[in-house]
């Protein structure tokens, strides 16, 4: 958990924001230029406002990961169709 903080804060500190818009009082980790609160904010939800927000080369690369975990999912899912029940023995 203290790790979990400790990258938290980096991350807070070194988001690409102005370092003006960063609020730090009290052990708090928030950005009033992008609205996100380091500190409470899921590590999901941020993701998600990056990706959604202004930045079309993460979006691609999130989509591609997607993409290759649909692929490998599907590939996976065949092999069970398959081999499954010999597995099973
Ligand atoms: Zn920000």
């Amino acid at each position: 958990m203290k790790e979990n903080m400790l990258l938290r804060k980096l991350l807070w500190l070194r988001h690409g924001c102005p370092p003006h818009g960063l609020y730090g009082d009290d052990g708090e980790m928030q950005c009033s230029t992008c609205g996100l609160d380091f500190k409470r904010n899921k590590a999901e939800f941020i993701e998600r406002k990056w990706i959604e927000e202004n930045n079309p080369k993460m979006k691609e690369f999130f989509e591609k990961q997607k993409e290759e975990l649909d692929m490998s999912q599907n590939f996976i899912r065949t092999l069970i169709k398959k081999f499954g029940s010999i597995l099973r023995r």
